[in-house]
């Protein structure tokens, strides 16, 4: 495996500048890229799964943060108030998760039993105030870019709704090619930082456990690992350096329907608490990317390339049918990129492509037939093919988000 840090930088994905400041990474468009089909993918993964996604500010009142639990549990990964006057009404703070904001939107209308599971998504921003001693790459950063989502739903339903995020997130990491180390159930451990109700988290990790046995999954407990709120299902990665982190995750609260005093209307016309489901299919676009870059040394399945088709004509002569080339990629979406007799030898030019998931190379008697020959990343050669077809069954690989080149 690799070190995303390092690779990021040469490959012209993503850096940082002392300016702007430690922790607080910007995405060149290389980077922009692979982060941008990933968004796009999780947003149409949860589509078709019948979430709705909204936005919300990064910012929000002291009070709020104080309502959900965050200030006295979690004031010490949050930035410091932004003082706006001189009362404590008016302080702001960048907020450290997305929950206390969907649960002011799911309070701020009537919801019927019929509504739910009611499912809100937002790949919204977060904050996290990590001393610069620990900052670094994609993965220790203090601006959070976290593809989340709260389900609320009834007791009744949170099984079947925390089955069907594991389900998006095994679709997910199969069209990453990511490959989890495991599933860890996180409980609570000794210590005064989780909320209490022993009897709710008793009832919510029985949910949890429900569900990783119905789906077969092995898993272990992680003691010390739960939300201050609630337990909850981690899925787990392994990086380059053999370090275990936790990338997506799928959480069950009551508590935070409780402080905001969240109702629907039942079928008895009695109003009735619902319960959140929190859970991120990728985790954080930060982390999701720096897994991605570790596991496939920029090598990224097609539909995540920078650039998806290399297009190398052998002499100037070419150069025109090659940027013709490009631009009917252009037209279908796909990214392609001609790499000139301008920038050295053939040999040089296949060797700088060679993370390309498909090369091909234009020479006289493929610009004359109209045929392309292509060259698969991993080595295989193919017959020349007309390019419509050759275009074609790229996009459709692209389309279907799959790690198979062809
Ligand atoms: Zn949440």
């Amino acid at each position: 495996m690799f070190d995303h840090r390092k690779l990021g930088r040469e490959l012209g994905l993503f850096d940082t500048d002392s300016l702007i400041g430690p922790g607080l990474p910007f995405w060149l468009p290389d980077g922009a890229a692979v982060r941008q089909s990933l968004e796009d993918f999780v947003r149409a993964l949860e589509r078709r799964a019948g979430y709705r996604h909204v936005y919300s500010p990064v910012l929000g009142k002291r009070e709020l943060y104080e309502l959900s639990g965050h200030w006295a549990h979690y004031r010490d990964d949050m930035f410091p108030p932004l003082s706006m006057g001189d009362s404590d009404d008016d302080q702001l703070v960048l907020r450290p998760s997305l929950c206390p904001h969907h649960a002011v939107m799911f309070r701020s209308r009537a919801h019927s039993y019929r509504e739910l599971p009611l499912r809100m998504a937002e790949l919204g921003g977060m904050y996290r105030s990590e001393r610069s001693g620990v900052l670094g790459g994609l993965t220790r950063v203090r601006a959070i870019q976290l593809n989340d989502a709260h389900i609320f739903c009834t007791l009744d339903q949170v099984a079947g709704e925390a089955r069907g995020a594991l389900e998006l997130i095994a679709v997910a990491y199969r069209a990453m090619g990511i490959v989890p180390s495991r599933y860890r159930l996180s409980l609570p451990g000794p210590g005064g930082k989780y909320v209490a109700r022993p009897e709710l988290w008793e009832r919510a990790t029985a949910l949890l456990v429900e569900v990783l046995d119905g789906l077969g999954v092995p898993y272990e407990e992680g003691v010390g690992e739960a939300a201050f709120y609630g337990p909850k299902i981690d899925v787990q990665v392994v990086d380059g350096a053999g370090r275990e982190s936790t990338l997506s995750t799928v959480q069950v609260d009551f508590h935070q329907p409780e402080q905001f005093d969240l109702h629907y209307v039942g079928p008895d016309g009695a109003r009735h608490r619902p319960v959140m489901v929190h859970r991120a299919i990728v985790g954080s676009v930060e982390r999701a990317v720096a897994q991605l870059i570790e596991q496939h040394g920029g090598a990224f399945p097609a539909w995540l390339a920078p650039v998806q088709l290399a297009v190398l004509p052998l002499g100037e002569e070419q150069d025109g049918a090659a940027r013709e080339l490009a631009a009917r990629c252009l037209e279908l979406d796909l990214r392609a990129e001609v790499l000139g007799a301008d920038r050295g030898s053939l040999g040089a030019r296949v060797r700088e492509a060679r993370l390309a998931p498909y090369q091909v190379v234009l020479g006289p008697r493929e610009v004359a037939d109209g045929t392309l020959g292509v060259r698969l990343r991993d080595g295989r050669r193919l017959d020349p093919l007309p390019a419509g077809e050759v275009l074609a069954r790229i996009e459709r690989q692209v389309r279907a988000h799959t790690v198979e080149l062809w």
